[in-house]
């Protein structure tokens, strides 16, 4: 059974300053040995190679990379990004723009030399993760990792990433890292 998911994000890391304003939105679902992620996304006036390209993309990075422990059981996060073409079917809906431009955000990509780990940022904000850059929608300043902008080489997925799915999954779950 899966379980739909939606949170209103509301981050002010300056008390001067307008909040930012977003919503995470996913379903998951628990099995005996994994805890199902899944995202539903309208990729609006994407290419079907830009689409699969970033389904494999935002994959790779995201999957098997952090787990829910209860403190007994510990069930690795696997992602599944499925790509829809109804808006009212989406969790999120991204306008992809086919040209360079400033301001590539959770819901507008310019797309014409959009890099993976933007990808992958962008969607880390569509399951409630904030950034870790200075004036960002930032909690806590962190660098070398994604939401801090950091490339895909490295580690870059922090478990807390996933802690809005695991407020969601229950008070007693918490997400740890994934020790392979
Ligand atoms: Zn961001």
């Amino acid at each position: 059974m899966w379980t739909p998911v939606t949170i209103p994000m509301s981050i002010a890391p300056y008390p001067w300053a307008d909040p930012f304003t977003w919503t995470a939105r996913f379903s998951y679902r628990l099995t005996d040995n994994s805890l199902d992620l899944k995202v539903k996304v309208f990729f609006k006036g994407a290419t079907d190679k830009q689409v699969t390209k970033w389904e494999k993309v935002i994959e790779r990075i995201w999957s098997d990379k952090a787990a829910l422990t209860d403190g007994d059981t510990v069930l690795p996060i696997s992602l599944n990004l499925v790509s829809v073409s109804k808006a009212k079917k989406a969790d999120h809906k991204v306008k992809v723009i086919q040209r360079d431009g400033y301001g590539t955000g959770i819901d507008k990509w310019f797309a014409k030399h959009l890099d993976n780990k933007t990808v992958a940022h962008e969607f880390g904000h569509m399951i409630g993760a904030p950034d870790e850059y200075e004036w960002g929608a930032t909690i806590q300043v962190r660098e070398g990792t994604l939401m801090a902008g950091a490339d895909t080489r490295t580690k870059i997925i922090m478990p807390d990433y996933f802690d809005v799915l695991a407020s969601a999954v229950g008070a007693s779950w918490s997400p740890v890292d994934l020790e392979l």
